[in-house]
């Protein structure tokens, strides 16, 4: 049987381990927290830093097969695996191109991939001589995450809330709807594409407030969005998951945000709504198995179950009995022990046949279930 290596045992490396239970395929993970969520459902853990090159050149030796949940791993030794003759999926190369906001960016520019423009900027003083691009949103190359590293500029004023380190200037687009569109791209270079979700946000906190399957947006658009994921994945040129989120602004043009080279938090609710899902797909392309069907068996929504603010310690899940209670809502706890303010505790995934009804069940979701300490 395949040695599968997974480096990052977050909710992501948990799903796709569950994904994993049905394959012929023996499963190793790395990660430095003997409790993180994937620890207890792989068959080999390993204690280890994913950043660093000798946790990842010892552990990638021992499988046939590496993948990734998380962009912080150290490429350089996912690159001296690929040249010992090791399958690295997605490849270093993509890695290391994505990895950087600064690098990512230039990548969409040089293959023409429509992206917002931008400037690079290293230094804060760097940053002050590009008043003439405010509005803008600056982001910072490395490190960021969920809206960390990306600061709104508005006016001058806000230069110092900017990053002093290497980070792109982006001009401010006028959105009217963030998508999601997730590629699967098998070994032999063949592309399935999943429907584009729909990104709803809680404008106080700037967080994904839930999501819908399929997105409402002009036939044209997802035309466009198709097409632009299409181009990139073909740029990209490996085999992975690609989950590309999308800016749709008031003229109905569509730009590439950002890409994740991976399982991705827009793509939860293809467990239960489509054919394969997104890990059932990306355990097909690491295997070397025919590509799933990316198409929804059902319209759904996703909502995240979020720590709520102000409470920290061993986690609660208040309301949980009647979220289990309702037809059609598949309930998934990540098993991290304790809640923090904003953690990703679990998801909820809900099916329903219109869009009303499933906003309507989306909403009673987050004000129904709450995780608290
Ligand atoms: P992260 O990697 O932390 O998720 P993103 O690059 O996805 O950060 O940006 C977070 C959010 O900021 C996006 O979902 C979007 O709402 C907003 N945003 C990002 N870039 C732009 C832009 N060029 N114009 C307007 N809003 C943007």
């Amino acid at each position: 049987m395949k040695k599968l290596g997974i480096l990052g045992g977050g909710q992501l490396g948990r799903m796709l381990l569950q994904a994993a239970a049905n394959y012929p395929v023996v499963t190793h993970v790395l990660e430095n927290d003997p409790d993180c969520p994937a620890a207890k459902l792989c068959h080999h853990f390993t204690l280890g830093d994913f950043r660093n090159y000798d946790d990842v050149l010892t552990f990638g030796r021992q499988v046939d097969v590496i993948t990734i949940e998380i962009e912080a791993i150290n490429v350089d030794a996912l690159e001296t695996l690929e040249k010992e003759g090791k399958t690295v999926i997605p490849s270093p190369a993509v890695l290391r191109t994505i990895k950087n906001k600064v690098t990512q960016k230039a990548f969409y520019e040089h293959h023409a991939v429509p992206t917002p423009s931008f400037v690079v900027t290293h230094t804060l003083t760097e940053l002050q001589q590009h008043a003439d691009k405010l509005p803008a949103v600056h982001k910072v190359g490395e490190g960021g995450y969920d809206g960390k590293g990306v600061q709104m500029l508005h006016s001058v004023d806000d230069f110092s809330k900017g990053f002093d380190a290497p980070a792109v200037l982006e001009q401010k687009v006028a959105i009217a709807t963030e998508i999601a569109v997730i590629a699967a791209v098998d070994q032999a270079g063949k592309v399935v594409l999943y429907p584009a979700v729909e990104m709803v946000f809680d404008p106080v906190l700037n967080l994904l407030d839930y999501q819908l399957c399929p997105a409402q947006v002009a036939q044209t658009v997802h035309w466009k969005a198709e097409a632009i994921v299409m181009r990139l994945v073909k740029a990209f040129g490996s085999p992975g998951l690609f989950a590309v989120e999308l800016l749709v602004d008031k003229q109905g043009e569509v730009w590439v945000n950002e890409t994740a080279p991976r399982v991705h938090n827009s793509g939860h609710h293809s467990i239960e709504a489509h054919y394969s899902s997104q890990y059932d797909m990306l355990l097909r392309i690491l295997l070397g198995y025919p590509l799933g069907s990316p198409e929804a068996q059902s319209a759904s929504a996703l909502v995240n179950l979020i720590g709520e603010p102000s409470f920290s310690g061993p986690a609660r899940y208040e309301g949980l009995e009647e979220v289990l209670k309702m037809q059609g809502a598949y309930v998934h706890i990540y098993g991290k022990a304790q809640t923090k303010p904003g953690r990703k505790m679990g998801h909820v995934t809900l099916l329903g046949t219109d869009r009303v009804d499933l906003m309507r069940k989306a909403r009673q979701v987050k004000e129904g279930l709450k995780v608290k300490a």
